[in-house]
């Protein structure tokens, strides 16, 4: 039986190794944004986070992701990714759903 390799990635918030597409990836780009990459195409030093509102909590906590994107990621810019969290938290299951449904 032939396995296909799923590529793992760790969250920077409960260090759990999960499959990729499982986790939701924040990215520092050259311009020095720090945005959510749900596609994971952008260009950067990226960080991953579970798909849960509960891991980004806790990695605003403990400032998992200033440990990850090696540079100080401001309280305003961990609000703002919240909120987007919150956003993409729905896209990005259903767009899971999705690539299922292909399979
Ligand atoms: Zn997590």
């Amino acid at each position: 039986m032939k396995q296909r390799k799923i590529p793992l990635r760790k969250c920077v918030a409960c260090q759990e190794m999960m499959p990729k597409r499982d986790l939701i990836r924040v990215v520092k780009t050259p311009e020095d944004e720090i945005v959510i990459d749900l596609k994971g195409k952008k260009s950067g030093r990226g960080a991953y986070l579970c798909g849960k509102l509960s891991c980004f909590k806790l990695a605003k906590k403990s400032k998992a992701l200033d440990r990850a994107l090696k540079s100080a990621v401001s309280t305003e810019i961990y609000d703002q990714l919240e909120q987007d969290f919150i956003h993409v938290e729905d896209e990005f299951i259903s767009t899971k759903e999705e690539l299922l449904g292909e399979e």
